[in-house]
């Protein structure tokens, strides 16, 4: 009994006036750097439900999507945004893959953010048009051997993750010539092309891909994952990269919550703990593991190991970019 006074008191101090006040009536805005509907769109939307209910208080959470330029439009957009805990970022390995990629980016993204934490790592799938003539993942690595000139791959801008999956699966297979790369707000536009066969190929996180999987309306050839995705009843048959024979290939997706710079420490306390409740919540991580993502737990969510995470994520992806220079158009 003790011990829970003296928790409640130290919350108190915690959280200080501002909580008091946050988020008030006016509701907090998950920006989300790409098209409605696609992958990080649906972490938003599912997360703004959980938060919701974690921060209590009648709190409100609505998601705004500002798509473009592989999602470094919307992130300038919340470094740029008032720091008072209504305008977050949700954005995914873009935060760490832009740096690399933009010459001149509008923001710093180790500097100009109040780190909230990680939310879920999740698998990637190279599918492609139902249409394509390759029906095995070995078909399609010859179809790019000899065709990669007449063929598209779909991405959600320079930086995105479908972009850096499509340069990094090119320059593993030693392509010859760069496929084509045609640029969308986002995978969800993306899928659309896919589907109606206007483009042939993407790379693409497993919370797009399952459900056109699933409906047979997309051909799925491989994970980019290291390990196979064995618990998941949808894609546990499909090859990793590596089985492929594509050394050392392993690309996992990751989101993450952020801040403009100047946030009140205690807005960002609260924020964060109704972060960490919200990913515990049952609904939230049956959603997610139905889609081939995995939530990640406490340790992961806190502000500062996040930030040493993304630190690590830009120097590992630099190299990575720069090998796959000559397919990033
Ligand atoms: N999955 C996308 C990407 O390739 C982004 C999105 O639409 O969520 O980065």
């Amino acid at each position: 009994m003790k011990s829970l006074l003296v928790f409640a008191a130290a919350a108190a101090t915690l959280f200080g006036a501002h909580a008091q006040t946050f988020p008030g009536s006016k509701p907090v805005t998950f920006v989300v750097p790409f098209a409605a509907g696609g992958p990080t769109d649906r972490v938003a939307r599912d997360l703004a439900e959980a938060m919701r209910k974690s921060m209590g208080n009648g709190a409100n959470f609505v998601v705004e999507n500002v798509n473009g330029a592989g999602g470094t439009i919307g992130a300038n957009k919340v470094a740029k945004a008032a720091p008072d805990g209504h305008t977050l970022l949700l954005h995914h390995i873009g935060m760490a893959a832009a740096p690399g990629l933009y010459r001149k980016l509008q923001y710093k993204p180790l500097e100009d953010f109040e780190y909230l934490g990680m939310i879920n790592e999740v698998p990637m799938t190279l599918i492609g048009k139902p249409q394509l003539v390759a029906n095995t993942y070995r078909d399609l690595e010859n179809l790019i051997r000899t065709d990669a000139a007449k063929l598209n791959i779909a991405h959600a801008g320079l930086g995105s993750a479908s972009h850096l999956c499509g340069l990094m699966w090119q320059a593993a297979i030693n392509a010859k010539e760069p496929m084509t790369t045609i640029p969308f707000g986002g995978t969800a536009p993306a899928m659309n092309a896919l589907v109606g066969g206007q483009v042939d190929m993407m790379c693409d996180q497993t919370t797009n891909t399952s459900g056109q999987i699933e409906a047979g309306r997309v051909k799925a050839f491989a994970v980019t994952t290291a390990k196979p995705l064995k618990s998941n009843k949808l894609l546990k048959d499909l090859p990793t990269l590596q089985e492929m024979g594509l050394k050392g290939f392993d690309l996992t997706i990751w989101h993450g919550l952020y801040a403009p710079k100047g946030t009140p420490p205690a807005v960002l306390a609260q924020i964060n703990t109704a972060l960490k409740l919200a990913l515990k919540d049952p609904d939230f991580i049956k959603k997610e593991e139905g889609l081939g993502a995995v939530v990640v737990t406490d340790k992961r969510v806190e502000p500062a190991a996040h930030k040493e995470f993304v630190t690590a994520e830009i120097n590992k992806l630099k190299p990575v970019i720069e090998a796959g220079g000559k397919f990033a158009d």
